[in-house]
């Protein structure tokens, strides 16, 4: 059976949010975000991002779903896409982590490069935790020590990672990746090996600890 139902039913403007509804009390439109927030989504789509994807992700909802309210408030389709500026602005502003790390070897004389997200088409967005400096990929790691100030490092998976790049709050580790230990090892810094031989987790690396010349000579 058809439902002619649907058909018949007039659209009108909802009161509070003035988008056309078939029923403004509806749970689907009620709780849906522009119902909530018409303002901030009107802001969104028409000021400071530069498209719907961007909009959808800042709202926590489908980019289909913006493409649908813009079409009905009269926002055109086919806004300008990002600038690699831009991206690297917003890759940057997202990860602090990263950000830290881009000034910091800046400050050492290196020339950091943003690396874009693989398979993405062009204009894509860049990696959070991996970054080109010179000849190296560097994978970048917050490290958190687990008791005193020792710290537990594993042996990064990424075999195309030419160093790691480990947070620490006293600086930045500097590994090359081919001295890591086939699984974890961990380290003190600023101590002396005091054991050697089988007890592989009490490595001391501190000759790593902002050994920025590393990344100069590769
Ligand atoms: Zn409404």
């Amino acid at each position: 059976m058809p439902r002619p139902y649907h058909r018949r039913k007039q659209r009108y403007s909802c009161p509070q949010c003035g988008l056309l509804v078939l029923n403004h009390l509806s749970p689907s439109h009620a709780k849906g975000v522009y119902h909530r927030y018409p303002k901030k989504v009107r802001t969104l789509l028409a000021t400071d991002c530069p498209n719907f994807a961007e909009v959808a992700r800042r709202l926590g909802v489908t980019r289909q779903y913006v493409s649908q309210i813009a079409a009905q408030i009269g926002i055109p389709k086919g806004r300008k896409t990002w600038t690699p500026e831009q991206r690297k602005a917003q890759a940057l502003e997202r990860n602090p982590l990263l950000a830290e790390l881009v000034q910091e070897a800046e400050k050492h004389g290196l020339r950091p490069e943003l690396v874009r997200a693989k398979r993405k088409r062009k204009g894509g967005p860049y990696l959070r935790r991996e970054i080109q400096i010179g000849k190296s990929r560097c994978g970048i790691k917050k490290l958190f020590h687990t008791y005193r100030d020792l710290y537990y490092l594993s042996r990064p998976s990424q075999r195309h990672w030419d160093f790691v790049l480990g947070k620490l709050p006293s600086g930045w580790m500097v590994i090359p990746r081919k001295k890591f230990p086939k699984r974890s090892t961990g380290f003190i810094v600023g101590r002396e090996k005091r054991t050697s031989g089988a007890r592989s987790h009490r490595h001391d690396w501190p000759h790593y600890l902002n050994a920025w010349d590393l990344l100069h000579d590769s």
